[in-house]
């Protein structure tokens, strides 16, 4: 058995032409009508409150970040603003309601105050209650906003179809004295660790990820991948990864000498195919890796992830979503079937303990409604 060194140090020499072919070699170990599926999910965000008690160094999206176009920054996501997105986003036939917001936001008077006024008793209360009303219209919750305790994630499970937190990177050395998390106490890797822990021990369907880019090296990267796989191999919960890469934004503190590239990106992808095999879909986010998707596909990637016909990716804003026909195109000239799923995979619907009765009737409409869902 090889020791990380030994691992990390096979997996830097392996040349792209090699790793094609190992990829190859995965991919054919799947059913034959599974092999060149290629998954999405039709998503809205409600981005529910910019408010974050952390302050990562390459972050866009809280409080403390000025707005473009005299957006203000959201307190509490208002009620007119979450029907007027309910109403476009069943117009739009989506299924999955991506509820977001930063960390523990309560922790600012300012909007304990709102919730107080609006008869929350705090920003948790508020999370729940939100996804009860979004089941009633038939939609799926999948809520990622930051860590939460083994309490808050089992009250939770009743009303998410899956859910998620990137582990992004456990390389400790981020959150030293210039790291881009010196002053993130969400982001330590125990907290990360333990949530995504949490959420096994609970029978969460959930995606985690790593973000490429933010000072770890490649070693760090082959370790989180390790450490997800032992943690999917003890739980058996983990239903995708993300391998999303940082882009560059005006406004932001954080400035790497040398952005990570859109190729180093998707040969982190196809390692994390390698070293996760098929048990565990690998999802590379299309608005971040524009005009690489054929190579993407070549990577041996599963899924293009949530895509919005009409919100925006908060945390990269000037990067619009594709339109799903122009993926539909690329996947079908590569030989590819582009094919829209649920929040929750399908093998997890039926998985002992995974999904509640409320989400398993939600998804029973959903189908009911459009009769050819990929989840049934
Ligand atoms: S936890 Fe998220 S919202 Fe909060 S500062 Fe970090 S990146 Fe921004």
């Amino acid at each position: 058995m090889m020791n990380l060194s030994q691992k990390v140090e096979e997996l830097e020499h392996l040349t792209i032409k090699k790793l094609k072919e190992k990829i190859k070699n995965i991919k054919k170990e799947l059913p034959r009508e599974e092999q060149n599926i290629i998954t999405f999910s039709k998503n809205f965000t409600l981005s529910l409150s910019n408010y974050c008690q952390n302050q990562c160094g390459y972050c866009f999206y809280n409080q403390t970040i000025p707005k473009e176009n005299n957006e203000q920054n959201i307190v509490l996501i208002k009620k007119d603003k979450i029907n007027e997105l309910i109403q476009t986003a069943v117009r739009y036939g989506c299924t999955e309601a991506l509820l977001m917001s930063g960390e523990a936001p309560d922790n600012f008077k300012v909007v304990q105050e709102e919730l107080n006024k609006r008869n929350y008793r705090d920003f948790f209360q508020f999370v729940r209650n939100l996804g009860e009303s979004l089941l009633d219209v038939n939609l799926l919750p999948h809520t990622n906003i930051g860590v939460l305790s083994f309490a808050q994630l089992k009250s939770l499970k009743e009303f998410n179809a899956s859910m998620g937190l990137m582990i992004e990177s456990t390389c400790e050395s981020l959150s030293n004295l210039g790291g881009v998390h010196e002053n993130s106490p969400g982001k330590t890797p125990e907290n990360r660790i333990k949530h995504i822990t949490n959420a096994g021990k609970l029978k969460i369907p959930f995606t985690t990820g790593l973000l490429l880019g933010i000072g770890e090296k490649f070693q760090d990267r082959v370790k989180d991948l390790l450490l997800i796989k032992e943690l999917h191999h003890k739980y058996g919960h983990i239903q995708e990864v993300i391998i999303q890469n940082f882009t560059e934004k005006i406004g932001i503190h954080y400035r790497p000498n040398k952005p990570i590239s859109i190729e180093e990106t998707l040969k982190t992808a196809g390692i994390a195919k390698f070293i996760l095999g098929n048990d565990i879909a690998i999802q590379v986010p299309p608005n971040l890796i524009q005009n690489y998707e054929k190579e993407a596909l070549k990577m041996g990637i599963d899924d293009f992830g949530g895509i919005s016909p009409f919100t925006l990716d908060y945390i990269n804003p000037k990067h619009a979503w594709p339109k799903i026909d122009f993926l539909d195109k690329i996947c079908e000239s590569n030989g590819y079937k582009l094919m829209e799923r649920l929040p929750i995979y399908k093998k997890y619907v039926n998985k002992k303990g995974f999904c509640s009765e409320k989400i398993k009737k939600t998804i029973k409409n959903i189908n009911h409604n459009v009769g050819s869902k990929t989840n049934s």
